[in-house]
């Protein structure tokens, strides 16, 4: 069985080589433009690359705003003050996903708190969500959600498009519009994703990208907030060290934050998202290739939830059970083709194991058994 996956690997990307997980593709205009940056001087907190970079991700995914920044977790953290997470307050979002997630709500002074995925979606479940809302919050008069115990302050909802695969968005706007949480999704894996034909990331309140090395698109380092008109020029301001516009004097209006994406990661941005709907395209062949290759073996691969569209960054299988997890694990890596486990969920980690947390089934049983298979844009036809 793992011999004729390897294989398979191996025929997709036609080499006998080390395969890894995902690697970027850099097959336009990205010498080009990062040049240019070089050429102009304007490598660092200004630059023409910056606007557009904005500007195209902006089209492409219909926000009324994007603002760039230098990575996804600052774009998260962003995010959360400008949905007036504060120190003190609480944050619902999944276990299943990657530290960052967690780290933006620590960064603000606030904790999360877990609730339960779906297995359909692998992210944040409504029902869920609902469940522990109904057993742990209440409404104050004051409109504002707190936990019933000692009257903390739940302010916000961040669930993650895992792997992707969109969450179950209006069921959680529905969930969230009920409590007064204000919805920020962790859209950084699901670039190029739609749920019901919008892009994700632009359900919530704000949405948040990122364009590490190893996502869909890369800038080197970069991230991305996507929201309204209001909150966008708030985002722009708080991530420029919230200086006010002035031809020669420093006048900083408040706390802001050295967050902006350099020209020359911008300048990439643009030659890699010129690139996008080719490697959508490419990557969703893939992932029907693998579809097919694993019909008929016990593995069970991921596919997009019913009504989405998904980016299929990062393809994935649920083994049987954690022995087969391992043995798909080992056999994989030991051929040269790498292979991981899902995250280790959030509650275990030293920095927020002491984090509220209602049941966990689901999350607890895909770490058990989900394996990524690697996923880059697989090299060309030569024609
Ligand atoms: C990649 C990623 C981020 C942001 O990561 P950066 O490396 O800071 O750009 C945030 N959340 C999730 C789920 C991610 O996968």
């Amino acid at each position: 069985m793992y011999d004729s996956l390897v294989r398979f690997v191996r025929d997709q990307y036609r080499t006998q080589e080390f395969i890894p997980l995902h690697a970027p593709v850099f097959a336009g205009h990205e010498q080009r433009y990062v040049g240019e940056t070089i050429a102009s001087t304007f490598v660092s907190s200004v630059g023409a690359f910056v606007d557009r970079f904005e500007h195209d991700m902006q089209v492409f995914t219909g926000s009324p705003r994007a603002v760039a920044t230098v990575n996804g977790t600052a774009a998260l953290h962003i995010a959360l003050l400008l949905a007036g997470v504060r120190a003190g307050d609480l944050v619902i979002t999944q276990s299943l996903t990657f530290v960052a997630t967690c780290n933006a709500i620590a960064y603000c002074g606030a904790e999360p708190v877990f609730v339960d995925v779906d297995r359909e979606t692998l992210g944040l479940s409504p029902s869920a969500l609902e469940r522990w809302l109904d057993s742990e919050a209440m409404m104050g008069e004051d409109g504002v959600c707190r936990l019933r115990k000692d009257g903390r302050v739940l302010r916000a909802c961040l669930p993650m498009h895992t792997f992707g695969h969109p969450v179950a968005l209006k069921e959680l706007l529905v969930v969230c519009e009920r409590w007064q949480l204000a919805l920020v999704e962790d859209a950084a894996e699901s670039l190029g994703s739609t749920y019901q034909g919008q892009h994700t990331g632009t359900f919530g309140l704000i949405g948040t990208l990122s364009f590490n090395g190893n996502k869909i698109i890369t800038t080197g380092g970069g991230g991305m907030v996507l929201t309204n008109d209001a909150l966008g020029t708030r985002a722009k301001h708080l991530t420029t060290t919230a200086k006010q516009p002035h031809a020669y004097e420093y006048v900083h209006d408040e706390v802001g934050y050295n967050y902006r994406l350099p020209n020359l990661n911008a300048a990439l941005g643009c030659a890699q998202l010129e690139q996008l709907d080719g490697f959508l395209a490419a990557k969703r062949q893939l992932a029907m290739n693998y579809k097919e290759a694993l019909q008929s073996s016990d593995l069970t691969f991921v596919t997009e939830p019913a009504d989405c569209r998904s980016n299929y960054w990062l393809n994935a299988v649920i083994c049987q059970d954690l022995a087969q997890r391992d043995a798909l694990l080992k056999a994989t890596n030991e051929r040269g083709v790498m292979t991981r486990p899902i995250w280790a969920l959030m509650n275990r980690l030293p920095a927020y194991q002491h984090c509220l947390r209602g049941d966990l089934s689901n999350a607890e049983w895909l770490e058990a058994r989900v394996v990524n298979l690697p996923s880059s844009v697989p090299p060309q036809e030569v024609k």
